[in-house]
C-alpha cells in the first residue's frame, strides 16, 4: 500500500491526523505530512480511515 497527499488539494483540515496520527502528521501550518508512506498491514486500516476522513479527498491510496 502507498499513501500520498496531494499538497495542491490539502486544505489543512487536520482530519487525517485526528483519525490516524500514527500515519498522518501535520506540518507547522496544519497541512498533512504522511509519516508512513508505505504502511504495513498493521497500519493499513488507520491509513484508509484517515483518507476517508479527509473532507477534500486529498489523500490517495494505491495498492
Ligand atoms: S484531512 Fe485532508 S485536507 Fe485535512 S490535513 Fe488531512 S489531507 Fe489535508
Amino acid at each position: 500500500m502507498r499513501v500520498e497527499v496531494d499538497p495542491n488539494i490539502c486544505e489543512g483540515h487536520g482530519q487525517c491526523n485526528a483519525v490516524a496520527p500514527e500515519v498522518y502528521d501535520l506540518d507547522d501550518d496544519g497541512y498533512s505530512v504522511v509519516k508512513v508512506p508505505e504502511p504495513g498491514p498493521d497500519l493499513e486500516e488507520p491509513a484508509r480511515e484517515g483518507a476517508a476522513a479527509c473532507p477534500v479527498q486529498a489523500i490517495t491510496i494505491s495498492e
